[in-house]
This record gives structure tokens, C-alpha cells and sequence, in this order.
């Protein structure tokens, strides 16, 4: 017996069937292909909008809601699965603000923590990054997380309360009768539950285009490619933001150097263009790592939406239908809470936020 399926999953999946499951639903997750491999594998895993004060207000709440829940989160997937996510307060040390009087009143009127170091204080915060800032604005209280290791966490601990992961299985038909759906289909296996919920990333605009006329749900594939660098831990202390690009030191030493933007469709290859355009960014900001190997290249296929504000409610039509997708670049950051209103308002709970700018039908 399933009380809900959930189609995709990848961190908005995983999470939202960790939501749902703490009601006591019996959940089953179908998965294209392994677990958590798509664009939640790929990411960067900051736990922040890259530039706050730049970001719609809708997002702003959803990340604020699991910034606040993320420490805790952690702290319990690792008590229950044994598995480290490496939530890391590593703090942003954004380079280029430009509008420092716009961030100090984001921060203050947000409640975020925030300095505006000047150069010899961004040389101590940072001694072995070498190029200078414009204008620096230091947030301390922002985190990462280590997206394999939160997904490999989640995973463990749904399937340790009984929820059912089917890998290898791409829904391919999704049968209704009236308003409702009826079963969905992967090949010869049909499936049927109470409910439904979409969480599939960059392809939900193209299963819900497919399947369901109206509304149309505007997400399309945005790659990003990042390298990872080989590095000795210490060498860069924060996050390091400028121009939209970006460091991030894991625990283990390591430095990611992402990331690109590109509207490829479903195109998932990497390039030495963007390979060299990030390795160069990366030598600008930190030349020591003209001495570490580039250990790994990749790309992910990011869920974009036109705003970035993702879609999470109810079908206006089909009932039983949900979805929680378009997250674009901020799905770690936005996840807890997202799964969080996706859930309150599939069990008609009280939702967490104000749902109506992250409905279906609202203008995205
Ligand atoms: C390079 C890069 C850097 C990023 N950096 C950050 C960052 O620092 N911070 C941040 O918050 N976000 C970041 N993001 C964005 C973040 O990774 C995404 O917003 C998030 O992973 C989206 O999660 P998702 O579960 O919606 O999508 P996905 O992880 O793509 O999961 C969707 C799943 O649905 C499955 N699926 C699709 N169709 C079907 C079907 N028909 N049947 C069954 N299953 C199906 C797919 O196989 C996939 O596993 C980054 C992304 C990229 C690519």
C-alpha cells in the first residue's frame, strides 16, 4: 500500500518524502535512474542565494526558514545514519557587493549577521587569496553542505522508516480519470497511490507539458559545470564569491570552482572552454592552486525557473496531483522548507509560509 508517490529523487524528492513520511504517509520514490544523481549530485551545495539582496523575497523565506532548520537537520542524519553531510559554517565572503548600503540593509532589516571588512581585514580572513576586492561584504553565518553525503544521509534514513525507493524507473505515462490520477506508468510496472507529487527537477516542465495542458509550468535545463581542485585544508578559509563565480573549501581540503550558466537543453557534456574559464578564475583569486591537480570536472542540469521562485502546491485541476520543482540555483538552500510547505499542504496542515507566490498558476 502507498499513500503517496513521489516522482524524481534527487534533494527536493528525498526531502519531501522525509517530510511527508514524519505524518506517518507511506511513501514510494521513483527514480529515472540511481538515486540523487542529477543536478542535487552536481551543486555546489552553498546554503545562500549567491547575492541575498539581489533575491526575490519569496526565495528569501524559503531559505531563511532552512537556514534555521539546516544545523539541526544535520545533526540528526548523522545521529540516525551515521553518514556526515558536512554541514560547514563556513561563512561567504562575498568580493564584489557593489551596493554596500543595499546589503547592510538587507542584512539588518533580514537579521543576518554581516561585516564590511576592509583590505586588511579581507587579507586576514583570507591570507592566500591575492587579487582585491571592490567592495567586501563578509556574511559569517552561511553554510554548505556536501551534496553527496546529505543525499546518501536522506536516502539512508527515508528507507530506514520504510519508505520504498524504486531506482531505474522513468514514469513514462501517467493515466487520470476526471480530476484524478488514476496510476502512473515505467514500461511494464504500473503504480498507484493517493497522491502524487512531481519533484523531478529540470524535467517536471517537460512531464508536466506532456501530460497535463494547464498551467504550463515554466522550468527548463540550465547547466552548470564546476572542477574540483586537490588542495590542503586551510588554504581558503570561506566561501568566495565575485563576478558570479565562486570557491568553496570542503573540510577534507578540497576546492570547488564553479559555475557556468548555460541554456543547452538537456545537454550534459563538459567543455574545455568552460573548464579553462573556471580554472582561470580560480588562479585569479587564489594562485596557489596553480599547483593542485584538477581532480574532477562535471555538469548538472539545474531545474531553472524564470524567477528562480519554484513551483510547490497543488494541480489547480487534477487533485491529487502536487509538485515541488524549479528551484534553479537554490534547491539546497530552499529544500527543508520547500519539502516543509509541500507537505502542510498536501495534509491541509497550515503552511509554513504564505504559499500563494510559489502556486502553480502565480506569475513565475
Ligand atoms: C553546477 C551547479 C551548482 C549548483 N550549486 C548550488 C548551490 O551551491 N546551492 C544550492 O542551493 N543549489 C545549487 N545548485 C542547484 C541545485 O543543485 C538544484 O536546485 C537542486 O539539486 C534541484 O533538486 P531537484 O531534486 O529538484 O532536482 P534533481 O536533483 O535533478 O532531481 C530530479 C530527479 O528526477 C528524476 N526524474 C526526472 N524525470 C523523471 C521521470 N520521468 N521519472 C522518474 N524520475 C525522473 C531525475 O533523474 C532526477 O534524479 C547547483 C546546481 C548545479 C548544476
Amino acid at each position: 500500500m502507498t499513500d503517496i508517490i513521489i516522482i524524481g529523487g534527487g534533494v527536493i524528492g528525498l526531502m519531501t518524502a522525509r517530510e511527508l513520511m514524519q505524518s506517518g504517509a507511506r511513501v514510494l520514490i521513483l527514480e529515472r535512474q540511481a538515486i540523487g544523481r542529477e543536478s542535487s549530485w552536481a551543486g555546489g551545495g552553498i546554503l545562500s542565494p549567491l547575492y541575498p539582496w539581489r533575491t526575490v523575497e519569496p526565495i528569501i523565506q524559503l531559505w531563511l526558514r532552512s537556514h534555521a532548520e539546516y544545523p539541526k537537520l544535520a545533526e540528526i542524519l548523522q545521529y540516525r545514519t551515521g553518514i556526515d553531510p558536512e554541514w560547514l559554517k563556513s561563512g561567504l565572503l562575498i568580493a564584489d557587493c557593489e551596493n554596500e548600503h543595499l546589503a547592510e540593509t538587507w542584512c539588518e532589516s533580514h537579521g543576518m549577521a554581516y561585516d564590511r571588512p576592509d583590505l586588511a581585514h579581507f587579507r586576514a580572513l583570507e591570507p592566500a587569496v591575492r587579487f582585491t576586492p571592490s567592495s567586501p561584504v563578509f556574511l559569517p553565518e552561511i553554510a554548505q553542505i556536501r551534496n553527496p553525503r546529505l543525499l546518501r544521509a536522506l536516502c539512508s534514513e527515508v528507507l530506514a522508516d520504510g519508505a520504498r525507493i524504486s531506482e531505474h524507473q522513468t514514469v513514462t505515462e501517467v493515466a487520470t480519470s476526471g480530476t484524478s490520477i488514476t496510476h502512473v506508468s515505467t514500461g511494464d510496472k504500473t503504480y498507484s497511490a493517493d497522491h502524487y507529487v512531481i519533484t523531478a527537477g529540470a524535467w517536471s516542465g517537460m512531464i508536466s507539458d506532456r501530460f497535463f495542458a494547464s498551467p504550463r509550468l515554466k522550468v527548463e535545463p540550465v547547466k552548470g559545470q564546476m572542477i574540483v581542485f586537490s588542495a590542503e585544508p586551510g588554504l581558503l578559509r570561506h566561501i568566495i564569491l565575485n563576478q558570479g563565480r565562486y570557491l568553496i573549501p570542503r573540510k577534507d581540503g578540497r576546492i570547488l570552482a564553479g559555475s557556468t550558466l548555460e541554456y543547452a537543453n538537456f545537454d550534459k557534456s563538459t567543455t574545455e572552454s568552460a573548464r579553462s574559464e573556471l580554472a582561470e578564475f580560480a588562479y585569479t583569486v587564489l594562485p596557489a592552486l596553480r599547483s593542485c591537480a584538477i581532480e574532477k570536472h562535471w555538469a548538472g542540469l539545474r531545474p531553472g525557473s524564470p524567477t528562480g521562485i519554484p513551483y510547490i502546491g497543488q494541480h489547480p485541476e487534477i487533485q491529487n496531483l502536487y509538485f515541488n520543482c524549479g528551484h534553479f540555483r537554490n534547491g539546497f538552500a530552499m529544500a527543508p522548507a520547500s519539502a516543509r510547505l509541500l507537505a502542510d499542504l498536501l495534509l491541509a496542515r497550515s503552511p509554513v509560509v504564505p504559499p500563494a507566490p510559489y502556486s502553480l498558476v502565480a506569475e513565475h
